[in-house]
């Protein structure tokens, strides 16, 4: 689904646009001078449905360069060994996420935990993915005409990084799950999920400009995104967690 210029959700599931497979988080293409970058990969059961649907769109898949993890949640990275396996792209997340997404750690992506809560089916698989390169917070990779910098911004998860990526005429935010349309935020009963540090990642997020707001899940902003982190910072400052999805 084309949303700006050069701009698409490719992937979106029961929390998003239910345009994809329900577990999906939402999956942006950004279109760089030199290439598409991947945001997320979604549940990895939808992926060649995606790539499919995406000549309608004027994508070439074969054209996607680069894909850049948010955190190791299995709705967010197993998608990645089938788009690594179909468009022999670049697989680019923080150390933490890249650990676990290697080895396919079940336990460290808090799969066995969502898996017996009910949130993935019994039969539900990950399949592992190896990682090309590490970024670390404030890193920024130069790609064409676009700049992608790391934010690290854990407390839903420990491994969790935004990505600020810079444009000619724009400034773009992928929050992955680290705050939603609203200012909400996700928060779970899983080992690593601290609001202490949800709240410091929000107030991180705060400090950033951008226009466009692309969460990991829910509704997207193409005006105004800021507005999505001071609406979470009216809790962060009286010490409150802001509410969850
Ligand atoms: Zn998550």
């Amino acid at each position: 689904m084309r949303i700006a210029e050069r701009l698409h959700l490719v992937m979106s599931g029961g929390l998003g646009m239910d345009l994809t497979d329900p577990l999906d988080c939402n999956v942006y293409l950004v279109g760089a001078s030199t290439g598409w970058l991947l945001f997320d990969a979604g549940a990895g059961r939808s992926v060649d449905a995606a790539l499919e649907a995406m000549p309608a769109e004027g994508i070439d898949p074969a054209s996607i360069t680069t894909l850049f993890l948010t955190h190791g949640h299995a709705d967010h990275s197993a998608g990645a060994a089938r788009m690594r396996e179909r468009l022999g792209l670049k697989v680019i997340a923080g150390a933490a996420t890249a650990a676990m997404v290697a080895s396919g750690d079940e336990d460290a992506i808090s799969l066995t935990a969502a898996r017996e809560a009910g949130g993935y089916p019994a039969d539900y698989a990950y399949r592992a993915c190896p990682v090309g390169q590490i970024i670390a917070d404030g890193d920024t990779q130069r790609i064409g005409d676009t700049r992608v910098t790391a934010i690290a911004t854990p407390g839903h998860s420990h491994d969790h990084l935004a990505f600020l990526i810079e444009q000619p005429g724009r400034r773009v935010l992928v929050a992955g799950d680290a705050l939603f349309h609203g200012g909400r935020v996700g928060v779970q009963n899983v080992y690593d999920c601290s609001v202490p540090e949800i709240c410091r990642s929000v107030r991180r997020l705060a400090g950033f400009d951008y226009e466009i707001f692309l969460p990991g899940h829910g509704p997207f902003s193409l005006r105004d995104g800021r507005r999505h982190a001071d609406a979470a910072m009216e809790h962060v400052r009286r010490n409150a967690c802001p509410p969850s999805i």
